[in-house]
């Protein structure tokens, strides 16, 4: 069959894999870790750094697509390798996710609101954004985080703390937030395919534990309404990026009824794992569909559900999770359960009573 190519060879590529799989597809990954949840699924492993250019040659010899699992892929690597073969998602869609200010005034560009937002570049930058914002928010660095990491939360910060917080951030180009007090976190799940075709999953409500995803809830608890412009800004992004594959869009939801994106994800994403066992579809084989050029899917929901990660040792909880019924179990097949490290995820459907008998 023909070769699906990624970059990236954790488990949101073993996942990729295992739904290519199961639509005939072979998987090459590219990924310089020997041993990586994705490589026991893939038919063909190239051990090499995700810019080497040898490795990327050859990933693009043997494959009809390439994708990757994780945006921070170099652009240059992703653009030259798109010269050669479709690359998907787009890489602009990749260039616009891997930096919060760029994101962030891309966003505002097309009529979607993010929390306001200003570039720090200095201890003196910072001093003079906090007071902007009222002594509160949230500085992050510009580039590289994941799981809350490169992050520093300031109340009532006064300009004289601010002295050496550049250099502890690692020196590197930051972006201060505005502290936004939200009600709820959702994200919405949206794909689309080379025609404009778009499917937009429920929003899930997320709860996160030291800056990780813990769960995610479907539904989430907002009105119709918000659950509507939710699906509506997402589906405006697939369109604004001539978006092809999923896209994971996180919010903050505000009480007063009104939404902000705080960052998009040009990959499957964790919130939306749910939807391998709550949608006949899932994000997986979503987004397989889409660089592939097949149809999309329905997103639709067959079932409430919840999704929990495991974390680190949370992963002892397997022999009680399995004795559950209907909870289906997804390990990552990792071995090492270091702290803070996604060893899995559960979900938990709430199978509707069949009225019908
Ligand atoms: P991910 O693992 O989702 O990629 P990340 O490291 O990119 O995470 P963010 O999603 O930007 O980090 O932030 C992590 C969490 O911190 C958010 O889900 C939210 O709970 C909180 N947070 C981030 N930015 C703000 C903000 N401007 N105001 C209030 N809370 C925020
Ligand atoms: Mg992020
Ligand atoms: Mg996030």
């Amino acid at each position: 069959g023909s070769t699906i190519g990624i970059i990236g060879g954790g488990q949101l590529g073993r996942m990729l894999a295992m739904a290519a799989a199961r639509l005939g597809y072979h998987i090459a990954i590219l990924e310089p870790q020997a041993e990586c949840p994705a490589a026991q699924l893939a038919n063909r492993h190239i051990v090499a750094a995700y810019d080497d250019p040898a490795g990327l040659a050859e990933l693009a010899a043997i494959s009809a697509v390439i994708t990757y699992e994780f945006e921070n892929v170099p652009v240059e690597a992703v653009e030259a390798l798109a010269a050669k073969v479709p690359v998907l998602p787009p890489p602009r869609a990749l260039e616009m996710s891997q930096d919060r200010l760029v994101e962030k005034q891309f966003l505002n560009s097309i009529g979607i609101g993010t929390a306001p937002f200003l570039a720090v570049d200095s201890d003196a930058d910072l001093a003079s954004a906090l007071q902007d914002f009222g002594g509160n928010g949230v500085l992050k660095t510009r580039r590289m985080g994941y799981d809350g990491k490169g992050q520093r939360v300031f109340r009532n910060t006064k300009s004289t703390d601010c002295a050496g917080v550049f250099e502890d951030m690692g020196g590197v180009p930051l972006i201060l937030e505005g502290l936004i007090s939200f009600e709820r976190e959702i994200s919405v799940i949206g794909a689309r395919d080379a025609n404009g075709h778009v499917a937009i999953y429920d929003a899930a409500e997320n709860v996160h534990r030291d800056g990780i995803l813990h769960t995610s809830t479907v539904p989430a608890a907002i009105s119709p309404a918000m659950a509507g412009s939710a699906g509506e800004a997402t589906a405006t992004l697939l369109d604004a990026l001539g978006y092809v594959g999923v896209i994971g869009v996180e919010f903050f939801a505000l009480e007063d009824g009104s939404l902000l994106v705080n960052e998009m994800a040009p990959r499957v994403h964790n919130s939306g794992h749910w939807t391998e066992v709550a949608c006949t579809i899932s994000q997986f084989e979503q987004h397989i569909r889409a660089i592939a050029g097949l149809t999309l899917g329905s997103p639709r929901r067959h079932s409430d559900c919840v999704m929990e990660n495991l974390i680190g040792d949370d992963v002892a909880r397997l022999p009680e999770l399995v004795a559950e019924t209907d909870i289906m179990v997804h390990l990552y097949g990792k071995t090492q359960a270091r702290a803070g490290r996604k060893m899995g995820h559960f979900t938990r459907i709430f199978v509707a009573p069949d009225v019908s008998t």
